[in-house]
């Protein structure tokens, strides 16, 4: 029986595309990085590669509609990690996923989705109606969401003006490191109102809202993307190919 430690010579090196904001790639970094440790003991810490972008680029062009040039940009650095080593690429960020697809098309090592984690950790729960806090691109279109509804999941959004706050809240503040008190309660109401249509959870489909609200500031059981897509990613670090 080959234990974890004794695999972990074999770890895996995870690639990560991060700076989405670079705010929520610490997280990721922090997370993966205790959960290697939790199950390996000692001095082990994982094998990172990262790539941290200029978010401005980046913000500019989904606001100008520009998705073709995202694509190209994480394309780029996609290949760059998969000759660099990487074995498996997480993008750090929700609403970058519209062109994962894209990008997956030019490597040869898997992106692990996180709306793909996000489904399993829903499911593990027994969680089939599932309220989503993210931008409004992640939040409206369907790129994220079809994930989760093929999976079975009903997925229930805010209204407008509640999506409207949720994003603005996202780009206004949590991006540039701000976090309101009063912002914290007008996303604690957003997910009673969600509550009350009917979701058994909260999906944070932003990796910085974890930032802002921490599980006992929700009245629904928190499934914070950033948490579930660090710790998938430890975990399939340590699995045998
Ligand atoms: N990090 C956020 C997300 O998970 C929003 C910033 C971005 O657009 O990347 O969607």
């Amino acid at each position: 029986m080959v234990t974890e430690i004794e695999r972990d010579y074999h770890m895996k090196t995870i690639g990560l595309i991060g700076g989405m904001s670079w705010e929520s790639t610490v997280p990721y970094y922090q997370i993966i990085n205790e959960e290697i440790n939790r199950r390996c003991g000692g001095l082990h810490s994982a094998k990172i590669l990262m790539y941290s972008v200029d978010f401005a680029e980046i913000e500019a062009n989904m606001t100008k509609g520009d998705w073709a040039t995202n694509a190209a940009i994480l394309t780029d650095i996609a290949v760059r990690l998969e000759k660099a080593g990487a074995d498996f690429i997480l993008i750090c960020t929700n609403t970058l996923h519209k062109v994962a697809p894209e990008v997956q098309s030019h490597i040869s090592v898997p992106i692990i989705h996180i709306a793909d984690a996000v489904s399993e950790a829903l499911l593990a729960r027994g969680i089939t109606k599932a309220g989503l806090l993210g931008t409004k691109y992640t939040m409206q279109q369907d790129f994220y969401k079809e994930r989760m509804i093929a999976r079975g999941i009903e997925v229930i959004t805010p209204d407008e003006h509640d999506m409207e706050r949720v994003n603005d809240i996202i780009f206004g503040e949590l991006c540039l490191g701000q976090f309101k008190d009063e912002s914290r309660k007008e996303y604690a109401a957003i997910i009673e109102k969600l509550a009350a249509k009917g979701a058994q959870g909260i999906v944070f489909g932003c990796t910085e809202i974890g930032l802002l609200l921490k599980p006992e500031d929700s009245c629904l059981q928190v499934f914070d993307t950033t948490v579930i897509h660090a710790k998938k990613a430890a975990a399939l670090a340590l699995e045998t190919m």
